[in-house]
């Protein structure tokens, strides 16, 4: 009992700093051909996560089995915080989409990973001088925000949308474009924030920067 080391998870980190152990599952059972060669299905597969520029490597023993990246229809599918597991959804080196599902040991591993992913999503935002919507210039008096699902440079007016994005682990409402916001708009079918996790608001037209939000519903 009092002899195991407690092992750190690091990654995924902003700075390459070592692996880290979680135990994989892999639960895609759609399409048997997709399958990874490396990993049993529905089983927990011990192996090693190696953070690097953007790309999370996958190592059983000291062979690659797998890369993820991070930048390329990457999703959190559902997080499950009781038993420490967030399940993936992300497209493999040869191109196929694989869902896993990714145990930590620890709660505090857990926190951490969630934390990590949240940096590492955020380095897809784009810093560009004008708005990617509207081309206005940004400046003193149009400030550059950035769209929580793609990352996009926008300014006020192109981004009046707050959603939650639980699929890029945002649980609460966060700045959305008008581009991402047709988008979501079909998904989201709430009425209200509390009994939906995926609740979406948008600003009601012309107010941008009204405090007052119409539900798509209502739309
Ligand atoms: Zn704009
Ligand atoms: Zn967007």
């Amino acid at each position: 009992m009092g002899n195991s080391i407690q092992s750190k998870a690091k990654l995924p980190s902003q700075n390459p700093t070592g692996m880290s152990t979680f135990d994989v599952m892999e639960i895609n059972s759609k399409g048997q051909s997709s399958l990874s060669e490396h990993l049993p299905s529905l089983k927990w597969c011990e192996v090693h996560f190696l953070y690097h520029k953007g790309l999370l490597l996958v190592f059983d023993n000291d062979s690659e089995i797998e890369s993820i990246d991070f930048y390329n229809k990457f999703e959190v599918v559902s997080e499950q915080l009781e038993k420490c597991i967030f399940t993936i959804k992300f497209q493999s080196a040869k191109g196929f989409i694989r869902m896993w599902k990714i145990r930590c040991k620890t709660l505090q591993e857990f926190k951490m990973w969630k934390k990590s992913l949240k940096n590492v999503l955020k380095m897809r935002w784009t810093n560009m001088k004008t708005c990617e919507i509207c081309h206005k210039v940004f400046g003193v008096m149009n400030r550059r925000h950035h769209c929580r699902k793609c990352g996009k440079s926008v300014c006020a007016k192109c981004s009046p949308i707050r959603s939650t994005l639980p699929e890029l682990t945002y649980k609460e409402l966060v700045r959305v474009c008008l581009m991402c916001g047709d988008e979501l708009s079909d998904k989201r079918k709430g009425t209200s924030e509390a009994n939906t996790p995926n609740f979406t608001l948008i600003s009601s037209k012309g107010k941008s920067c009204s405090q007052r939000y119409i539900s798509l519903d209502t739309v």
